[in-house]
């Protein structure tokens, strides 16, 4: 079956304040195209339908990393994929996840932006108009129904970024711009744990730029995906921390991604962690202690018991990773 887009203007804005003009023009129901890797696939299945795209490839200013005075990381959100994934000056964990996302192809033209904006995916949602028409529409799609949980009255669509959790557990932050000004957010701030009011950012604000601070430690991520050389997370773990120079764990931030509507912190398995030296015993405990509450829901390619069993799995990778050249 072709699916074709449907017919929308497109417009290129020059600069931040011109794109954040046009988003807020309530004559037109606007929507910012990054690289359009997620979007344009939507709008061929009509989940999304704009009259306008802004996109925001004509903003200088928002590519490109550098690192600012207080030796931030700070990304533009225009930075393509490939350019992160290769970056000598961003985090290695950074770098890592960019270079999970997709394919090449996809890397050298999907955004920062877009991946932090992602919207969140679902077996039931995800899927052609008449799929949709004939099966029945669901929560996000209008419906009255989750197709994933009947019996609940919430949406389960998962949260598939794979920059979030590493920015999370880094402690970054995004600037959001809009005619009303602008604010700086942290990003786990920017989620909100509901399939369809999925970003906590108005419709109209632009997210500008990312920043990693110096002081985020140690970090990795670790993704489980069917094939490495193209899927979207299975689930996701990223884990940033401290050590004293004896090894005692002085701070550490472990953020599970890809299994729920926003990456989830697990901040047990880190109370946990503080002041305790990372042995295979204690890892393995904060594993188990992190996996407890993370519920994943039959909405993707792979069972949710099998995600489930992968969580502590993944978090132990990850958690050793941060350990790893002290032996
Ligand atoms: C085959 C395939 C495999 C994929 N695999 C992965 C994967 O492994 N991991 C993963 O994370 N993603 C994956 N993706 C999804 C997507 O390609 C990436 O997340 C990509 O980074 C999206 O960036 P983009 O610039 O193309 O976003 P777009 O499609 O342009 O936009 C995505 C959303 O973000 C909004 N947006 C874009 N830029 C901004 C901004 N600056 N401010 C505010 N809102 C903005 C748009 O309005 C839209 O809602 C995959 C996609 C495909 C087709």
């Amino acid at each position: 079956m072709t699916m074709r887009l449907p017919n929308f203007e497109f417009v290129a804005p020059a600069s931040v304040d011109e794109a954040a003009r046009l988003l807020s023009d309530p004559g037109r129901s606007s929507l910012i195209v990054g690289g359009g890797t997620d979007l344009f696939p939507k709008m061929k299945r009509r989940q999304a339908v704009p009259t306008t795209l802004v996109s925001l490839s004509g903003v200088d200013e928002m590519r490109g990393v550098r690192v600012d005075a207080a030796g931030n990381c700070v990304i533009g959100a225009s930075t393509l994929l490939a350019d992160l994934a290769t970056s000598e000056v961003v985090p290695s964990a950074v770098a890592t996840a960019a270079a999970s996302i997709a394919s090449p192809q996809i890397r050298n033209t999907a955004t920062v932006g877009g991946n932090l904006c992602l919207d969140t995916r679902c077996n039931y949602i995800d899927m052609p108009e008449t799929w949709r028409e004939a099966s029945g529409h669901c929560l996000k799609d209008g419906g009255e129904t989750c197709w994933v949980a009947p019996q609940g009255d919430r949406c389960w669509a998962i949260n598939s970024s794979d920059l979030a959790p590493v920015a999370i557990a880094l402690g970054g932050s995004v600037r959001l711009m809009s005619t009303r000004g602008e604010r700086l957010v942290p990003v786990g701030d920017l989620y909100g744990d509901d399939g369809i009011d999925c970003h906590t950012m108005a419709a109209d604000e632009i997210l500008v730029e990312l920043l990693i601070p110096s002081d985020g430690g140690r970090a990795t991520y670790r993704k489980l995906r069917r094939r490495g050389s193209i899927d979207f997370p299975l689930l996701g773990v990223a884990a940033a921390g401290r050590f004293d120079p004896d090894g005692i764990c002085l701070e550490v931030r472990i953020v599970i991604g890809a299994v729920t509507p926003a990456p989830v912190r697990a901040t047990e398995a880190e109370e946990f962690l503080i002041g305790q030296r990372l042995t295979e015993e204690v890892i393995v405990q904060a594993a188990d202690i992190a996996s407890g509450p993370v519920r994943p829901q039959d909405n993707t390619d792979t069972g949710s018991r099998y995600r489930k069993w992968m969580i502590p799995v993944f978090v132990g990778r990850a958690l050793r990773d941060l350990v790893a050249d002290d032996g």
